[in-house]
């Protein structure tokens, strides 16, 4: 338990709405989930001109989201948006309560007893599913899982991928897919010295992986991997970046679409494309298909996967506006591991609204529809899409909406951190303060330096909390 936290209560008195605040009696809030959404947040309303205490909740001791679980180890600058976030817990009026997993070690009920506010930004936990036969076979994986193992997230370090195979498939073309597919097709030595987890590493030096297929179903315009990211696969060393020439000999829609404003970042993509046709590699060892206008129907294989069947595609609608229709006509592809990278989805939160088909939380500008002083950021909110950054102006809006609610609001029943906190240990839950995470941190970056990598992340709790313990 840090200083900072000990005895931080901010007292059992109950003001009225109005107050709430007010000098002397901070607008208390918790946040669930300590990804870019639930930083921005909390940062949005440290920013704004109310008093305000924040109380963290984040289900792992280790805060950071998809920022530590997600981005792919070679995207080491990409992480460093961590110093913000740092920045923001530095604050006097920040708790964090790392290793508490709302929903089992305190619900949404009891924050709403201790808090005149809660804001849901705990991410996109799962991932679509393809919803094809065989897609349950060994050797079909989802993205989701892969980069959770190779960054170490503690629920996946068990997950066993058999890369023993010469041909790997990944189905999708955003930035998630070519993150899989680099991962795969680089050499595994360029891995070691980045904070990519120790027994990936070991896997991916083991790895027999030649080929990646990369299969999307529309064409090359609609790609929806950023230019940087298509960029990487291009220039993979020791790996071929092959692309079929006909795939570049576009129709005048897809034309028209690349000439709309709102497509730069395509039209890069296509230059790109253009680029690697131009300067075709050939010879090497490993090699990235990329496959344009193709949808899989069906996986097939005794015991583990052996094939794809994918459907050929034609584009339909309007520059701007379109989308793939199946032909009926199909190709199989030859593979031994395949790779479904087609978007994450939400998972409920008992007490909490959800959208079953959309996997988010229903809401109106950040206020959760039908709850009460309750609100949602992030990827929980607006589903699985846009860069760290578009988290902000995300967050930002939704704390706009609660600081207009704020003179209506009714104060929580005990409004007192000592009350939470006895809570969480009656229940034996040994919560994690922002002070022990920089202790792990640190501990982190000790054996990251005495194996000459950036950090060497713990990969399990108990771990983790032993840094703690001694
Ligand atoms: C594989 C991958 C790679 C990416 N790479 C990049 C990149 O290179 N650059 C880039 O700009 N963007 C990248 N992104 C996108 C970026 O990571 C997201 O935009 C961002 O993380 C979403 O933030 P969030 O806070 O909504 O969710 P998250 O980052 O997922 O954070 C949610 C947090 O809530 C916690 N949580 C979940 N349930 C509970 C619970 N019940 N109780 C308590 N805590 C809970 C989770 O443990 C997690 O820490 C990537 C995304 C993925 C999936």
């Amino acid at each position: 338990m840090s200083q900072s936290q000990e005895g931080s209560g901010t007292g059992q008195t109950t003001p009225s709405a109005s107050a709430i605040g007010s000098e002397g009696n901070p607008l208390r809030v918790a946040v669930v989930g300590s990804g870019p959404s639930g930083f921005y947040a909390t940062d949005a309303l440290f920013k704004s001109d109310i008093s305000v205490v924040v109380s963290m909740f984040e289900k792992l001791p280790a805060p950071f989201g998809l920022v530590r679980f997600g981005v792919a180890p070679d995207h080491a600058k990409i992480r460093n948006v961590v110093k913000t976030f740092e920045k923001t817990a530095a604050h006097e009026d920040f708790r964090y309560y790392g290793n508490v997993a709302v929903g089992e070690d305190i619900t949404v009920e009891e924050l709403k007893r201790h808090f005149d506010a809660v804001v849901l930004a705990f991410g996109a936990q799962t991932d679509r599913s393809l919803g094809i036969a065989g897609e349950d076979l060994a050797r079909s994986y989802t993205a989701t899982e892969f980069c959770a193992w190779y960054n170490g997230h503690p629920e996946y370090r068990g997950c066993g991928f058999d890369l023993s195979q010469e041909t790997a498939v990944v189905i999708g073309q955003g930035n998630v897919a070519a993150d899989v597919a680099r991962v795969l097709a680089m050499p595994a030595e360029d891995l070691e010295k980045t904070d990519m987890a120790t027994h990936a590493v070991e896997a991916l030096k083991r790895s027999k992986v030649k080929t990646v297929h990369v299969v999307g179903r529309r064409g090359p315009v609609q790609a929806k991997f950023t230019p940087k990211e298509l960029s990487e696969l291009a220039e993979i060393p020791g790996c071929d970046f092959v692309i079929d020439a006909k795939y570049l000999d576009i129709s005048d829609t897809d034309q028209a679409e690349l000439n709309l404003p709102q497509s730069k970042s395509n039209q890069r993509n296509f230059d790109i494309l253009k680029e690697v046709v131009a300067n075709a590699s050939a010879g090497n060892e490993r090699k990235l298909v990329m496959h344009f206008y193709k949808s899989p129907k069906a996986l097939t294989g005794a015991g583990g996967v052996e094939a794809v069947t994918l459907e050929i595609n034609k584009m339909a609608g309007e520059p701007g506006n379109q989308w793939a229709e199946g032909t009926g006509e199909t190709e199989t592809l030859a593979c031994g591991v395949l790779f479904r990278s087609v978007g994450y989805r939400g998972v409920a939160l008992e007490g909490v609204p959800f959208d079953e088909k959309k996997g988010t939380v229903p809401n109106e500008a950040g206020r959760v529809t039908g709850a009460f002083q309750m609100y949602v950021a992030g990827w929980i909110k607006r589903g699985p899409s846009g860069l760290i950054g578009t988290n902000k102006g995300d967050s930002a809006a939704t704390v706009d909406t609660l600081l207009c609610d704020l003179p209506n609001f009714r104060p929580a029943e005990v409004r007192d951190d000592a009350a939470v906190e006895g809570l969480l240990r009656e229940r034996g839950v040994r919560f994690v303060s922002y002070a022990d995470w920089k202790k792990i941190d640190a501990a982190e970056l000790e054996r990251g330096a005495a194996v000459g990598k950036p950090r060497d992340n713990f990969t399990d709790v108990a771990s983790m909390l032993g840094v703690l313990d001694v």
